[in-house]
């Protein structure tokens, strides 16, 4: 069965190669998704234990971030921005989950460890619908396996749909996503007092639309929210 599973494997590796997301080189068969050298000069951040991390300076204000952190520094045509593609524009989701399990094994038994919930940024219902799947959800799955820590996907949901954030700037975007957000109708504040939540998106660019969906559990009391994702701007 397995002699069989893997001769197929090799037949259709024959005409569909599976390619380095990074560099597009044909990958080994032990390799997944990257290739050793692309995976052994991913640009990691290595901030997760560092307070006023530049992670963190994007999310400066109300309401107030407790951590942040991110698995990669976010560059133009660099491996982060092709492997943020990939997840987001064509339906990677084993290698979001992947990455997210990266993260996780970095940011075990430090600064965030007395988090209780995983929030993925949520995604509008028309955009999800499109999609198929909300590549955040992914990159939590794979944080929750190493963090063991829960994904909270019922607690927040997106209300308006924003056009593309790509061409504004920092005052531009926080107008455009303030509010978009809200607490799901079934959710009491009351019952996510004290708790510390980690919101997890794709990418940290200005830090809007973080701030944006941490600004939904602005009537929860004694709440703590830090943030984490697989690439930020520096
Ligand atoms: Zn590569």
């Amino acid at each position: 069965m397995i002699r069989w599973s893997s001769a197929l494997n090799g037949f259709v590796e024959l005409f569909y190669p599976r390619l380095c997301v990074g560099c597009g080189k044909k990958l080994f068969h032990d390799e997944r998704f990257l290739c050793v050298e692309c995976l052994s000069s991913l640009p990691l951040a290595q901030v997760h234990e560092s307070e006023d991390n530049f992670v963190e300076q994007h999310l400066y204000g109300r309401p107030y971030i407790e951590s942040a952190t991110t698995l990669m520094i976010y560059g133009k045509e660099s491996v982060p921005q092709r492997i943020i593609h990939e997840i987001k524009y064509h339906g990677a989701k084993e290698l979001a989950k992947n990455m997210g399990r990266m993260l996780g094994r970095q940011m075990k038994g430090g600064r965030f460890s007395s988090v209780d919930v995983i929030v993925p940024v949520p995604l509008h219902p028309k955009r999800l619908k499109w999609r198929g799947y909300n590549q955040s959800e992914w990159i939590a799955k794979g944080l929750s396996e190493e963090l063991c820590v829960p994904v909270g996907t019922d607690l927040v949901e997106r209300v308006v749909e924003t056009s593309t954030q790509t061409t504004k700037n920092a005052e531009e975007r926080w107008t455009n996503v303030k509010g978009i957000f809200s607490l799901k109708q079934d959710v009491q504040p009351q019952d996510l007092t004290g708790r510390h939540l980690l919101i997890v998106d794709d990418v940290i660019t200005t830090g809007s639309t973080l701030m944006a969906c941490a600004s939904a559990f602005s009537h929860v009391k004694n709440v703590k929210i830090s943030a984490a994702s697989l690439a930020a701007v520096n």
